[in-house]
C-alpha cells in the first residue's frame, strides 16, 4: 500500500485484481461510466484494535476490519473472515466483490466485508468467543440490520454468528436477529443456509455445462478447498453422477481416478483436520494438482490461486469459482486464450448470500420458510441471474466475468446516479 492513499493497490493483490476487472467493464457501461470512480473507492473502511484476555492471563491484540465498499443499492452485506493473511487490501477487494455479487443477482444490498487477522486454530473456544465479541462490539458503530449485515466466510460459522448477534443485541438492548445471517436455526437462522454456497456452485456449474453440451455423468471434478463450499459442491457433483478425482486443501493434495469416496474423506477431514493422509486416494504433489485432467475445476479455497503459470497447465473444460477472487488477472487472460470458460465467483458462489438474504427477510417478518421453498427460490434467482449474464456475454461477445460486471455495475451506478450526490 502506498503512503499516499489506501486505495492504491499493491501489484498482484486482490484489490489490484478487482481494479483491473473494473477497467475491463468500463467500455460497456455507456453514459453510466461517468460514475465509475465510485467502484474504485470503498465508501468506508473501519480498522479496529481487538484486545482480548488470553486464557493464561496475558493480553493479545488483533487487527480487525469492516469495509463497506458501496451502499448505493441498500445496506452493506458480506461475510467476516478469520485468517492470518487478512489485511485491509484483501478486505477491500472482498467487499467490492460483494457489491458486484449482490448486484449481479439483484439483491437489495450494497457490498461489505470484514475480517480479523488471526489464526483461529491457535485460540481456545473461550478466546475465540472473546475475540468475536470484542470485534463485533468495535464494528458495532457501523453494522446493523438496516446498515450492514455480516455472515460467515473463511473460518467463521454459525456459532460465531450467534456470538455476534448476542453481542450486538446486548449493546443495543434488544434481540436483533437480523444483524447477521448464517446463525443457528433456533436463533433465527435459515434452513439451507449452511449448504447454500456449495449448492449454488453446483447449480451454476450444471447449467454452464448444459449450455456447453458437457455431460455430468462420469465428468471428472477437481476441487481446491474442502471447507463449507468445496465439500458441499463436491458432494452434489458426486450425487449427480460426476467423479471427484482430486482434492487439495491447506494440508495437501490427493488423487483417485475412480472418484474419491466423499463420505470417507469428510470423516477423515473431521478427524485429522485435512485431506492429507487420506487412505482412499494417492497423495499428489500440490503443483501437479493443477494439471489433473478434468471437466470441472472448482477453486473453492482462497483468492489468487490461479495465476498465469498455473492457468497454463490447467486441463479442465470449465473453471467454476467457488472462492472469491481465485483467478488473477493474468490467469484469467491465459484461460480465456486457451478457450477454457470461467464461471466467475460473483455468480458461481452467490448462493450463500442469496440465502443470507432469505434469512434476513425471514427474521424481519418472523415467519420462516421450508427448506424446499428456500432451495426452489435459490435456484430460481441464481439461474435467472446466470441466464442474464450468459445473454449479456453472448450479445457483447465478452467473457462471463466481464458480462457479470456489466449487469452488476450498471445496476450499482444507475442507483448512484438516481440517488444523486449529497450535497
Ligand atoms: N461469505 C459469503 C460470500 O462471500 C457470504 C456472504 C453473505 O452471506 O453475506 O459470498
Amino acid at each position: 500500500m502506498s503512503n499516499l492513499s489506501f486505495i492504491e493497490p499493491m501489484p498482484g493483490s486482490p484489490w489490484d485484481t478487482y481494479l483491473a476487472q473494473v477497467d475491463q467493464v468500463a467500455p460497456y457501461l455507456g453514459p453510466l461510466a461517468r460514475w465509475i470512480e465510485t467502484l474504485r473507492r470503498p465508501k468506508r473502511a473501519l480498522i479496529v484494535d481487538i484486545p482480548i484476555m488470553l486464557d493464561d492471563g496475558r493480553v493479545a491484540h488483533f487487527e480487525g476490519y469492516r469495509v463497506q465498499h458501496n451502499l448505493s443499492r441498500g445496506p452493506g452485506k458480506g461475510g467476516v473472515r478469520f485468517h492470518p493473511a487478512v489485511n485491509l487490501e484483501e478486505v477491500m477487494a472482498l467487499a467490492a466483490w460483494m457489491t458486484v455479487k449482490n448486484a449481479a443477482v439483484n439483491l437489495p444490498y450494497g457490498g461489505a466485508k470484514g475480517g480479523v487477522r488471526v489464526d483461529p486454530a491457535t485460540l481456545s473456544r473461550q478466546e475465540l468467543e472473546r475475540l468475536t465479541r470484542r470485534y463485533t462490539s468495535e464494528i458495532g458503530l457501523i453494522i446493523g440490520p438496516d446498515r450492514d449485515i455480516p455472515a460467515p466466510d473463511v473460518n467463521t460459522n454459525a456459532q460465531i454468528m450467534a456470538w455476534m448477534m448476542d453481542t450486538y443485541s446486548a449493546n443495543v438492548g434488544a434481540t436483533v436477529t437480523g444483524v447477521v445471517a448464517g446463525k443457528p436455526i433456533p436463533l433465527g437462522g435459515s434452513l439451507g443456509r449452511v449448504r447454500a454456497t456449495g449448492r449454488g456452485v453446483f447449480l451454476v456449474a450444471r447449467e454452464a455445462a448444459r449450455r456447453q453440451g458437457l455431460a455430468l455423468t462420469d465428468a471428472r471434478v477437481v476441487v481446491q478447498g474442502f471447507g463449507n463450499v468445496g465439500s458441499v459442491a463436491a458432494e452434489l457433483f458426486a450425487a449427480n453422477g460426476a467423479r471427484v478425482v482430486a482434492v487439495q486443501d491447506h494440508t495437501g493434495s490427493i488423487h483417485n481416478g475412480n472418484g474419491v469416496n466423499l463420505a470417507a474423506l469428510t470423516a477423515h477431514v473431521a478427524e485429522t483436520g485435512g485431506v492429507a493422509g487420506f487412505a482412499g486416494a494417492e497423495p499428489l504433489d500440490n503443483e501437479q494438482f493443477w494439471e489433473v485432467e478434468c471437466e470441472f475445476l472448482v477453486p473453492a479455497a482462497l483468492e489468487g490461486q490461479l495465476g498465469e503459470e498455473r492457468a497454463q497447465r490447467v486441463r479442465a473444460k470449465l473453471v467454476v469459482e467457488g472462492a472469491n477472487g481465485p483467478t488473477t488477472q493474468s490467469g484469467d487472460r491465459v484461460l480465456h486464450d486457451r478457450g477454457i470458460a470461467v464461471v466467475p465467483d460473483v455468480i458461481a458462489n452467490a448462493g450463500g448470500v442469496i440465502v443470507s438474504y432469505f434469512e434476513w427477510v425471514q427474521d424481519f417478518s418472523s415467519f420462516f420458510w421450508s427448506e424446499d421453498e428456500i432451495n426452489a427460490r435459490l435456484e430460481r434467482i441464481l439461474l435467472g441471474a446466470f441466464e442474464q449474464i450468459c445473454d449479456t456475454a453472448a450479445q457483447l461477445k465478452i467473457p462471463l466475468r466481464t458480462a457479470a460486471f456489466v449487469v452488476a455495475c450498471s445496476r450499482v451506478l444507475a442507483a448512484r446516479e438516481q440517488r444523486g450526490l449529497y450535497p
